[in-house]
């Protein structure tokens, strides 16, 4: 007995070399896992973004998007300690459109486990139109043929060891399924936590912090501050939770996929 065990031996340890390999080829991706998310609330100092007068009190979106930026750290923390989140601003200051993306570039040095390639940056936004009557939530993700650099001199190692065994056009296809992927998840829980809302769709659109970034991501447009009905939500502190939390749940169910 002993002899036949000790002959099996190397074959049983090959046999579980091969299976891990095999499961590690089979879900690992450019982007996973997920274990950072940066999250970006749009606009800030000099630059307030939308602006409107209800009841005599002026609402800026630079102020909307913070705060509700800093409900999702508050709940991320909660409910998932293990994710790095990092946050563009927390205060009312300016930060470029420039020094966004490099926030987001320099993520994927200081992500978490899996050396921060597995990072998904989210922006937050709030829309305003001409027409008093436009209003509802939309996803923004970059145009699909827009191609991103992923390795460049400002690459850190971590990525250049994840990133460098793709040819540039696998990481840029894979980049665009992860982004509708993203946008997918979010849109998901948008529905089910308002279903009365009016859900605008995904749209892909030529905007500057999604067309650089080499990570999924997308922008939250969360409602039309010149809207009515909108701008009531977007002024409420229990509905800016609601919404907090949506898109939360939205971000960790992707994460799972
Ligand atoms: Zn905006």
């Amino acid at each position: 007995m002993r002899t036949i065990w000790s002959g099996c031996f190397p074959a049983i340890i090959l046999l579980f070399c091969l299976f891990f390999f095999t499961m590690g080829t089979a879900f690992s991706s450019p982007f996973t896992p997920v274990d950072a998310i940066i999250l970006d609330a749009g606009h800030g100092g000099h630059d307030p973004g939308a602006v409107s007068v209800w009841d005599d009190v002026t609402y800026y979106e630079k102020d909307i998007v913070l705060d509700i930026v800093l409900r999702m750290k508050a709940i991320l923390g909660q409910r998932a300690p293990d994710l790095n989140v990092i946050l563009t601003r927390d205060s009312d200051v300016f930060v470029s459109l420039e020094e966004r993306a490099g926030i987001a570039v320099d993520s994927v040095s200081s992500g978490g486990a899996s050396g921060g390639t597995g990072t998904i940056f989210v922006s937050l936004h709030v829309n305003s139109a001409r027409s008093a009557s436009a209003q509802g939530y939309e996803i923004l993700i970059k145009q699909a043929d827009r191609k991103v650099t992923f390795l460049d001199e400002k690459s850190p190692l971590s990525a250049i060891k994840r990133w460098s065994s793709y040819k540039g056009s696998v990481l840029n296809t894979e980049l665009n399924k992860e982004n509708k992927s993203l946008a997918s998840s979010v849109r998901a829980s948008l529905a089910t936590f308002f279903p009365a809302g009016r859900d605008r769709g995904i749209i892909e659109r030529d905007i500057y912090v999604l067309n650089y970034s080499r990570m999924p991501s997308v922008l939250v447009e969360m409602g039309f501050l010149s809207n009515k009905d909108d701008a009531w939500n977007l002024r409420d502190g229990e509905w800016r939770q609601k919404m907090a939390a949506a898109i939360v749940s939205g971000l960790l169910a992707y994460r799972f996929l």
